[in-house]
């Protein structure tokens, strides 16, 4: 009875990785990103200029926040003088409008840092499209994430599919509807049933974004915008970044070869 309850303790740990190091990542990811264990700093310069050191910055940010040794960076008064006179944003976030998911704080960032477009479910349209463009074409950002979240009302509803969605939360529930689909299709219990929801909802917009036409699709193929997805969890404070969104960038073996 004793090794039978030893055996549930052990499977148990060793299948739920998030309880044991917080952070969700695999050992290839982790190598072609060169994260660092116990590391939580990344520099500034270098994360504007390279994409992949970007979201290890954001990966290092969202670390201390998780674990309660946020810094509150580059927000004082100082700061914002000597953002006064233009921005050099070194991720483009597009994330949900949820209240829970404020971007700058749970990646641990400050004032100039993160481009945001937040919509309910991270739903894009004409505007979201423009915006992002104009970080990556005017303001020279070269990293885009695409960020869910555990517990998201917008993929919820779209689960649900609501009689009489109030007004223009149609126009939400109808963009996430190839995804819940999707994810009824699973016939999962309902918690797990929202949570694939959710992930497929990311990677359909990563997917999409990557090949949004004319700006993103050409400079996602040449390596100039890097375009990832990831879910944020409301539970741990942990961003955990979407494995296949990653291992599908291209220049991925190599990278990881040369690491
Ligand atoms: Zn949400």
């Amino acid at each position: 009875m004793k090794t039978k309850l030893i055996y549930i303790i052990l499977a148990f740990l060793f299948f739920s990785p998030g309880l044991l190091s917080g952070q969700v990542i695999s050992p290839s990811v982790e190598k072609f990103l060169d994260l660092e264990k116990n590391q939580y700093f990344a520099d500034r310069d270098s994360a504007y200029t390279d994409p992949v050191y970007g979201l290890k910055k954001l990966i290092y940010g969202n670390r201390r926040f998780a674990e309660d040794k946020s810094i509150n960076p580059r927000q004082t008064d100082q700061d914002l003088q000597n953002t006064e006179a233009g921005q050099a944003p070194f991720a483009i976030i597009i994330g949900c409008a949820d209240s829970r998911v404020p971007n700058e704080i749970i990646f641990d960032q400050g004032v100039g840092d993160l481009f945001i477009t937040r919509t309910a479910g991270q739903v894009m349209a004409e505007a979201s499209f423009g915006t992002i463009e104009y970080a990556v074409e005017v303001l020279k950002t070269r990293l885009i994430v695409v960020l869910g979240h555990q517990s998201c009302g917008a993929v919820d509803a779209a689960m649900k599919l609501p009689a009489n969605p109030p007004g223009h939360v149609v126009t939400l529930i109808n963009s996430i509807k190839p995804a819940s689909l999707r994810a009824k299709a699973q016939n999962l219990p309902d918690k797990e049933a929202l949570d694939f929801a959710i992930k497929e909802n990311v990677i359909e917009q990563v997917k999409m974004l990557r090949g949004l036409e004319p700006v993103l699709s050409r400079k996602f193929d040449r390596e100039d915008v890097l375009i990832v997805g990831a879910v944020y969890d409301l539970h741990t404070g942990y961003v955990n970044f979407i494995e296949e969104t990653i291992t599908s960038l291209p220049g991925y073996s190599e990278k990881l070869a040369s690491n």
